[in-house]
């Protein structure tokens, strides 16, 4: 194993701009060594309270640094925060790839780089933040504003941790909110180095505190009545759970949650790319990606011919050294993951798929790291646990087809309705079938690809609203009409 360049110091809280400890504490573990990383604090109710005060203070003080920060400040601000992420860039991958286990490559080329892009998009759209004027009555002059929500609690999973804390605290401070954020229990560390960049880039005390913790920090933040709106990523169940939670207060509530895409094949595509997007799309990330293109259908006519070709990428495929530049296929993220992973496995040999590919732990330099090899089922139906369900891991379900309409109903008739792709030459049915589709995003000809400006959100399971392009705006700010008479 390639040893790590990084120091990697215990996790405080920030709180009100400052660093406090806490008696609580956990270990954050390097899935790749099963080795103890540090620890952090596990944050307690009373932590909550303080977090949502200091945030609270910082809203309302009507002569504070924030509350008289103009627009234009607050986008130089997130963007002086994006330059200190991009010097910092090496560090913050190393971390990101010793607490999730995702090769480095990931880390430094994609996940890294995304959080210096999605900061920029949102620094340039603090001062796009408008109201409207609205003609009603010759005796009115009325006009629409655009206030922050307030304090916002943002509860991030730990599959993309930094980037996808970006995703909420880039529109929530552009629009002027305060922000209580809390990275997932499994990877926290690199949320806390950006704490210490956004000190530094000179976000006022107060406006983001970071409490570290698990589901019990969690409910604390969605059942704190000074908390206005949870913005939450994870998985479904925990997304019902926070809507039930937030009902009383009604806390606003967005919710980015599972997938289990459909990724469709047709026989007159350009073979050789769709077998990459194919690979892409499932391992990509360890498969521990809410938009991974978990069900694989391919057009029966090119059946044979797709799948020898998949099969002979995915085994080239090997976990290696998350730190190694040259791995592309990491470690599961806990033990306790790769367990739900290799039940999946067993779930799939046991309903009759045939495994074609993987369906091992692995371990190499003799280490306790959590690999699982890329793995392939064949012959599967819609019915079967694996194609039905989230496995949130390297594990493709793949399946046949004869006609278009066939193939719509069986990738519609899931729960999930985050991503699909499609994979032809024939322009037409590429629109057609993205139409019929139901998912917040479609891929035409290529897999995975997201953009700040671009929005990304569920149907039906996988949530609602949307993050990243303007219309993240609308879910941070709350929308006022004012009426003068003028009578
Ligand atoms: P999870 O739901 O177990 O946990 C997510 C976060 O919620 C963590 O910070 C956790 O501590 C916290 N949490 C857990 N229980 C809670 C509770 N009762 N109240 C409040 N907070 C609670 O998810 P995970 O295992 O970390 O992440 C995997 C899931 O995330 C997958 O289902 C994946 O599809 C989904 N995900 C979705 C998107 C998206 O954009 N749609 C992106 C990434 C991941």
């Amino acid at each position: 194993m390639i040893a790590a360049k990084v120091k990697i110091q215990p996790g405080r809280l920030l709180i009100n701009g400052e660093w406090v400890d806490g008696a609580k504490k956990f270990d954050s573990i390097n899935p790749a060594t099963g080795e103890v990383l540090t620890q952090v604090v596990d944050a307690s109710a009373e932590d909550v309270d303080h977090a949502v005060s200091a945030g609270r203070r910082a809203l309302e003080d009507r002569g504070g640094p924030w509350r008289k920060m103009s627009a234009s400040d607050r986008g130089k601000m997130l963007w002086r925060l994006a330059d200190l992420v991009e010097e910092n860039i090496e560090e913050l991958a190393e971390i990101e790839t010793l607490d999730n286990g995702k090769p480095i490559s990931e880390s430094r080329n994609i996940d890294i780089p995304m959080v210096v892009d999605v900061l920029r998009y949102f620094a340039g759209l603090a001062t796009k933040i408008q109201g409207e004027t609205v003609n009603t009555f010759e005796t009115a002059f009325t006009y629409t504003l655009r206030e922050p929500v307030g304090v916002v609690g943002l509860i991030i999973p730990w599959n993309f941790p930094l980037l996808l804390a970006s995703y909420k605290v880039g529109p929530a401070l552009a629009c002027g909110n305060t922000v209580v954020l809390k990275p997932a229990e499994q990877t926290p560390l690199t949320t806390l180095r950006f704490g210490e960049l956004a000190i530094e880039a000179g976000v006022p005390a107060g406006v983001l505190n970071i409490l570290t913790g698990g589901p019990e920090t969690g409910k604390a933040m969605v059942s704190h009545p000074g908390i206005d709106k949870i913005a939450f990523t994870g998985s479904t169940a925990v997304g019902k759970e926070i809507m039930r939670g937030a009902a009383d207060g009604l806390k606003r509530v967005t919710l980015e949650l599972g997938g289990k895409s459909p990724n469709i094949v047709f026989a007159d595509s350009e073979i050789d790319d769709a077998v990459k997007g194919a690979i892409n799309g499932i391992f990509y990330g360890k498969g521990e990606v809410c938009n991974a293109g978990s069900r694989l259908f391919v057009e029966s006519k090119v059946q044979d011919q797709f799948m020898e070709k998949l099969v002979a990428r995915a085994k080239k495929l090997q976990p290696g050294d998350p730190l190694d530049p040259k791995t592309r296929m990491g470690s599961i993220v806990s033990q306790e993951q790769m367990q739900v992973v290799l039940g999946y496995i067993e779930a799939g040999k046991n309903e009759g798929a045939k495994l074609i590919a993987g369906g091992n732990r692995v371990s190499f330099d003799g280490g306790q790291g959590f690999f699982v090899e890329p793995t392939i089922f064949g012959g599967v139906n819609n019915n079967m646990k694996i194609a039905r369900e989230e496995i949130f891991g390297p594990v493709l379900a793949t399946l046949s087809f004869d006609d278009v309409d066939q193939v719509i109903d069986l990738a519609n008739r899931n729960p999930y309705g985050l991503a699909a792709a499609v994979w032809t030459k024939d322009v037409k049915k590429a629109h057609n079938v993205s139409r019929q589709l139901k998912a917040g995003t479609v891929w035409i000809n290529t897999y995975g690809l997201l953009n700040a400006a671009l929005p990304f959100g569920g149907y039906k399971s996988s949530g609602f609203g949307r993050e990243l392009g303007m219309h993240a705006i609308e879910h941070y700010t709350e929308l006022k009409m004012v009426w003068l008479n003028l009578a």
